[in-house]
């Protein structure tokens, strides 16, 4: 299947799950993971519109970026290791997976060497047993309060990754979750961060992470086919 059939496709799921949502009029935006995609196949994502582009490696991001121009939106969605913010402070639009403060600090003090603030997300870990990476919701206060005082680092919102179940319908109680959280922490706990970003939602689960209220996703494999490994 090509990359535009794909595409339909899941814009169709979108907008169907969206009718199903609190708020079925909001846009969604829709990051098209390309790890390990040949950069003719994102030169098809681009023909179609698509131009958020995620990543989960950071030397991916630097050696594809000189392939692109400039309109493509890189957002880093992997592990991110300290001794390499370095690389991609200057080049990518949002990091989805900050999880810890000695990371922020790393990505504060890399944004005062190219007098630029860096959008980032804060990775949750909404049960504690699904993947190895990312906060428990409980060390969040913290974090925040260690934030707050970054001049070069802005908290865009909160990410999550869904344990991969067989039937999607298992990750609705943790995006449940992590949407709560968010909303507390929009409306209430910290207004002053303007939080807007809730990223979750990728192919195997993104209706559901709709209807929950995401308004960002993460999706690979529906638009591209299958990878050889998640
Ligand atoms: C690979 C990946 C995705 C997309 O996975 P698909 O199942 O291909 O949609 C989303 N988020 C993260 C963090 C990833 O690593």
């Amino acid at each position: 299947m090509s990359v535009a059939e794909n595409y339909r496709v899941v814009q169709k799921r979108i907008n169907d799950a969206l009718v199903m949502s609190d708020d079925p009029e909001k846009t969604i935006e829709l990051v098209a993971v390309t790890k390990t995609i040949p950069i003719n196949r994102m030169k098809e994502a681009l023909d179609v519109g698509l131009y958020h582009f995620g990543e989960n490696k950071v030397q991916e991001i630097t050696e594809k970026i000189n392939f692109m121009d400039d309109s493509v939106k890189w957002h880093m969605i992997g592990h991110l290791q300290r001794n390499k913010v370095k690389y991609i402070v200057d080049k990518v639009a949002l990091i989805h997976s900050v999880d810890s403060i000695s990371l922020f600090n790393e990505i504060n003090r890399r944004g005062e060497k190219i007098n630029r603030t860096i959008d980032c997300l804060i990775q949750i870990n909404v049960s504690g047993e699904y993947t190895k990476f990312g906060i428990s919701p409980e060390d969040l206060n913290d974090m925040m309060k260690n934030v707050e005082g970054m001049n070069r680092v802005n908290i865009k919102g909160l990410m999550t990754m869904a344990p991969h179940y067989d039937n999607p319908e298992k990750t609705r109680d943790c995006f449940k979750k992590l949407y709560d959280l968010y909303h507390n922490c929009k409306d209430k706990q910290y207004s002053w961060a303007n939080f807007q970003w809730l990223s979750m939602g990728m192919s195997n689960d993104y209706e559901i992470a709709v209807q929950e209220g995401s308004n960002m996703l993460r999706i690979g494999s529906a638009i591209f086919g299958e990878r050889s490994y998640r």
